[in-house]
């Protein structure tokens, strides 16, 4: 085997989330490592147009933070989001609790804050160099070397390294080397959902205050599309719309004046509308952009060369989870490194073993997702759900968790498990209060036994 304790040459393409949480990580580890990011330095240069702007981040994700000793850091970057708040067509709101367990939340974070913390912190490693405005074109897996594009005076050259690691996001270079390669069995799939997204804002108040509620998820849920609004800590939210390209009364392609996406606005949500005054603007500066999810295997090319974070599976993001599971990656993957293999192809075959089944299963729960939050949270019966699992959460803290619970709070099981044990939890209360089995009002502790049973009987079945 070779030297892995020694003075391995790591090459990271993408300094994005995942890249440079990895960077910082094998940095900590004493690799030498180096990234190549496309774009600017974020830090000196405002980049932010085009991508989501914040992101809901939780405790998976926290986990990476953990393993670098970054927990607190990052925390000051939070806002906490306690629950949906769920506004209807007349400006009702309501509040939707993500858990029954008051310590249960999660939080609206800044993409350019927190790509920017973990930059100086990688930086700090003497054994980390991160350079900017260096795209890679093309990735020789069998030589495990790369080559890039310098984008301040378009000179070309060529990197080589022990091992490559492509954290390159959803377009990967090191993706598109494999499937165009044609050198082994390569397996691609990207599906796009007939919707796309547009971010949009909410400014701050003349005092500097919020506009609306501050420590929530705010939905707006219309059946075929919906607005969400994340908070920023400088008072503002991001908005973001989504909406089909072509279906419906209105659609991105034909919601083309001013006139007509306030006419969209004042029809589907004229409470958002109201505090948004720059709404044309934005709508007209910002892109629409699609949304779809990537799988692809396998991930890795012998010892060469591995694709880690969205560059492996992107996912659409209704559960709020692509970041929180590419950090996840890196926790994992550390958690590989700590087994002692002695050679990198032992090394990523053992990861992508562990953890591809699982970033399959977020892909599907965030499509479930998009479904359950332009439409589902607005109907009688999946309200009743929640209020029965929030009362489950509430009283029986240590024996039940609803699937959102289990995906996002329960970060000591995997994704997988539960995606297969929320999904037959769902079904079995939604069975049995179309059925009239149980109700919001029914003894708690009758309900625990009942949904319990049921679960397991479903399990069981599949
Ligand atoms: P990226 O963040 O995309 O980073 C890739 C990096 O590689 C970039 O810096 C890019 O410039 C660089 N790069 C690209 N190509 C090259 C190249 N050829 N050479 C060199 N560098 C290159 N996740 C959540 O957890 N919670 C959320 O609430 C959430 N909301 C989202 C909302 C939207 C609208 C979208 C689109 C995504 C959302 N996500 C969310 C998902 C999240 O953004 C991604 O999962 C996450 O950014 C993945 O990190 P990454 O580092 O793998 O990829």
């Amino acid at each position: 085997g070779e030297d892995l304790d020694g003075a391995q040459d790591i090459l990271i393409i993408g300094a994005g989330l995942c890249g440079s949480l990895l960077a910082l990580r094998l940095g900590q580890r004493g690799y030498n490592v180096t990234v190549y990011e496309k774009r600017p330095d974020l830090r000196k240069v405002d980049i932010s147009a085009g991508r989501s702007i914040n992101l809901a981040f939780s405790d998976r994700g926290n986990k990476g933070m953990k393993l670098v000793g970054l927990e607190e850091e990052v925390k000051k970057l939070c806002i906490p989001m306690n629950g949906r708040m769920i506004h209807d067509k007349e400006g009702n709101t309501f509040m939707s609790n993500y858990s029954g367990r008051d310590y249960e939340y999660i939080n609206s974070i800044s993409r350019e804050d927190l790509n920017a913390l973990l930059l100086t912190e990688a930086e700090k490693h003497e054994n980390v160099k991160i350079h900017f405005n260096k795209g890679c074109k093309h990735v020789d897996f069998e030589n495990t070397s790369a080559e890039f594009k310098d984008y301040i005076d378009n000179s070309e050259f060529i990197e080589d390294a022990d091992v490559i690691i492509a954290t390159d996001g959803a377009g990967s270079a090191l993706r598109k080397s494999y499937y165009l390669g044609k050198k082994f069995l390569f397996s691609f799939s990207q599906d796009y959902l007939t919707h796309g997204y547009k971010e949009l804002s909410i400014l701050p108040a003349e005092d500097g205050g919020y506009k609306t509620f501050k420590n929530a998820l705010h939905i707006w849920p219309r059946g075929d599309f919906m607005i969400i609004a994340l908070p920023n800590l400088d008072g503002s939210f991001t908005v973001t719309l989504f909406l089909s390209y072509d279906e419906g009364e209105y659609n991105f392609n034909n919601l083309t004046t001013p006139e007509l996406v306030t006419e969209f606005f004042q029809k589907e949500f004229p409470d958002a509308l109201e505090i948004m005054p720059n709404l044309v603007d934005d709508f007209f500066e910002n892109p629409t952009a699609p949304l779809g999810t990537i799988k692809c295997s396998p991930w890795h090319y012998k010892g060469n060369t591995l694709l880690m974070g969205d560059s492996a599976h992107a996912i659409v993001p209704f559960y709020g989870q692509g970041m929180n599971a590419s950090f996840e990656d890196v926790v994992e993957f550390d958690a590989v490194l700590d087994e002692g293999h002695d050679n990198w192809e032992a090394i990523f075959k053992a990861y992508e073993k562990r953890r591809k089944k699982d970033t399959d299963a977020i892909a599907d729960l965030a499509i479930d997702n998009f479904h359950e939050m332009k439409d589902h949270v607005g109907q009688a019966i999946f309200q009743e759900k929640r209020k029965i699992e929030m009362a489950l959460e509430k009283e029986f803290p240590e024996e039940y968790a609803s699937k959102y619970s289990l995906v996002t709070f329960n970060e000591d099981i995997g994704y997988r498990e539960a995606m297969l044990r929320g999904r037959a939890q769902d079904k079995a209360i939604l069975n049995m209060l179309s059925d009239n089995v149980i109700s919001a009002e029914d003894d708690i502790k009758d309900v625990l036994e009942k949904v319990k049973e049921e679960t397991e009987a479903i399990l069981e079945d599949d």
